[in-house]
């Protein structure tokens, strides 16, 4: 077994792990594998041990190598988790599954051209800049909930779920509690948080998907 495979193994076997210790179903959480910066030959390994969700943060890196391996797996699941570019929108609906970086209204109303014109509809997810940062992409958390029902009144989207990045220097848990709680108010169900470093504790505020990279594939 290769040592990325190994490293997979052990995340998946963590999160079964923390499923059990917060009273989660078995298999309640999406283990999606961010694969950003490696190349193919580093993801195949753990598409041939069977996981098929994977995470890329720029479109443009993305199509140089997942239309290969989405032909050669029909099955793989593609998430985009990094800022989505309005003159990228069309790209992305094309080659992504999921795009969890919705932020704006400019983004949204793109989105909604595309899927139509291509008639794919990837599920979409609210970026949501839970620590206010400036320098961060996201819609503030006091907007969020408005936010979600215009992308669905205004521009006819569905929003299935919200993903956040907590600021790099803070306990995380405030952060995944408040994306919990905005996912309620907004009637969404899906839940993206958790990165490498906390995705045990993002698992037992509710998770429904985690984000791990380097603890799978290595550091960058
Ligand atoms: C890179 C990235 C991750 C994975 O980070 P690791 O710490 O390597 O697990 C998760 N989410 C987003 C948005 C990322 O850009």
């Amino acid at each position: 077994m290769s040592d990325t495979v190994q490293r997979f193994s052990a995340v998946e076997a963590k999160i079964a792990a923390a499923e059990r210790e917060a009273g989660r179903e078995p298999g309640a959480v999406t283990l999606v594998a961010v694969s950003k910066t490696f190349d193919a030959a580093d993801i195949q390994p753990v598409i041939e041990a069977g996981h098929r969700v994977f995470g890329e943060n720029r479109v443009q890196e993305a199509q140089g190598k997942w239309p290969d391996l989405k032909q050669a797996f029909p099955d793989i699941e593609l998430h985009l988790i990094g800022p989505l570019q309005s003159n990228k929108a069309r790209e992305a609906v094309a080659l992504f599954d999921v795009i969890e970086t919705v932020d704006r209204e400019k983004i949204a109303a793109e989105l909604a051209r595309e899927i139509a014109r291509q008639g794919r509809a990837p599920s979409l997810y609210v970026q949501v800049n839970t620590g206010s940062e400036p320098q961060k992409a996201g819609i503030e958390p006091r907007e969020a909930v408005a936010f979600v029902a215009r992308c669905r009144d205004v521009h006819g989207l569905t929003v299935e779920g919200l993903m956040c990045i907590p600021p790099a220097d803070e306990n995380p848990g405030p952060h995944f509690a408040l994306l919990e709680k905005l996912a309620r108010e907004a009637g969404v169900e899906k839940l993206s948080m958790g990165m490498s470093g906390d995705y045990e504790s993002a698992i037992a505020f509710g998770a429904t998907s985690v984000r791990v990279g380097s603890a799978i594939f290595g550091s960058r």
